[in-house]
Formats: C-alpha cells, structure tokens, sequence
C-alpha cells in the first residue's frame, strides 16, 4: 500500500476528536510531539501502511477524525511498542493505536469490507451473545461482511474440516449467558460514566 500524500485543510479538523485524542490512555503526551519521525523509522509495518504512525499521530492529534479512524495504519499496527519504546518524547503510540482502533469500531468509521476491524468487533459480539467463539462461525460471518466470493472459495476447506470433524456447526455457548451480559453492561455503563 502506498503512503498517502494529501493537503488538508483546517475546516476538515474536528477540535472534539482532537480533544478526545488527548484524553485516551497513553494520548496525554501526544501534544508534545516533535515529528521527529523515530516512531516510522522503528515500525517495520510503515512501509505498508497509508499513513505513517508519524503522519498519523500527527493527524489525531490536530483532529482529522475521518482520515485517522478509516485509515489502513490503525489495522496493520501490530502492537510491537517499537515505536513507543523510540519515542524520544515517550508518547505511547501503541497505545494511542489501540484507543483508535476502538473508537473507528465504535463509529463504525473502518475502511469498509476491511476483514481485520470486522473480525474484532464480530469477535466481540460473539463473546457477548455466547460467552465462547466458535471459529467456524467466526469465519463465515467475518467473510458474509467482506468478500462473499472468498467465502465460497473456501467452501472446499470447510467441507474438508466438516468430515474430518474440526468444524464445529453448533456455537458452542457458556451456561449463563445473562451473568456475563450483565458483567458486560456493567464495565460500559462503567465507562461512560468515567468518560
Ligand atoms: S517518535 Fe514520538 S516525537 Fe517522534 S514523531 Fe513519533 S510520536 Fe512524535
Ligand atoms: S506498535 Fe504498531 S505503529 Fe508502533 S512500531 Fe509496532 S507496528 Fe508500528
């Protein structure tokens, strides 16, 4: 992927999102950036990403919410902390990272039909509804969401682990269901309440 090389302008900025950016765990110090670039130096995905983790941090911090949160950079961070560990300024990328992605899932702000962001937040769902993941059923519904051509692709090698009995068809399910959904109401009401 190509690094994107783009103007911006000053009524694209959302001073909210900005704002926002500095209160997420690990943002407290994004505004003491220097752009000294050591962060993409160190990332051994820059080359990869459409935005650098330089260009990005510098972004959310100045508040360019669309471009940061539907950007490719948040989803191909791998959570190495190389730059965080190079930051002369200590700035915690990773963890800015992190914060990112959870809020692009929140918004549904995401590089549409991008398979890893949907992979999380149906990994999530599914913990919610079963309390388990039932890989099988992780598969098809991230596929149905993103390419329902590579799906049918893959039905070969699903009816290959069907008959050697490694697909399992029914979601498997903890016994009370209700306890964990309260126990999850509970953290995000926790949450908004601490936002
Ligand atoms: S290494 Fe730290 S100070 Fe340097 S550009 Fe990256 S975030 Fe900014
Ligand atoms: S944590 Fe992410 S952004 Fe930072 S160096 Fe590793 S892959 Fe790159």
């Amino acid at each position: 992927m190509a690094v994107k090389k783009m103007i911006k302008y000053e009524v694209e900025r959302d001073s909210e999102f900005a704002q926002w950016v500095t209160g997420v765990i690990g943002g407290e110090r994004i505004r003491n950036c220097i752009h000294c670039g050591n962060c993409s130096a160190s990332c051994p995905l820059a080359r990869y990403m459409d935005f650098t983790p330089r260009r990005l941090m510098h972004m959310a911090r100045e508040g360019f919410k669309r471009d940061v949160l539907g950007s490719f950079t948040i989803w191909l961070c791998t959570s190495c902390y190389s730059c965080t560990v190079d930051c002369p300024r200590k700035i915690q990328v990773t963890d800015i990272m992190y914060a990112l992605k959870r809020r692009a899932i929140e918004d549904r702000a995401f590089p549409k039909r991008f398979p890893i962001p949907v992979l999380a937040g149906e990994f999530a769902a599914m913990i919610r509804r079963k309390g388990r993941v039932t890989e099988s059923w992780l598969v098809v519904r991230v596929f149905l969401k993103t390419s329902i051509l590579r799906l049918l692709g893959m039905s070969k090698l699903g009816t290959k682990l069907f008959f050697s009995g490694r697909m399992e068809l029914i979601p498997a399910s903890i016994r009370d269901r209700k306890q964990l959904q309260t126990l999850l109401d509970t953290v995000e009401a926790h949450k908004e309440v601490a936002a």
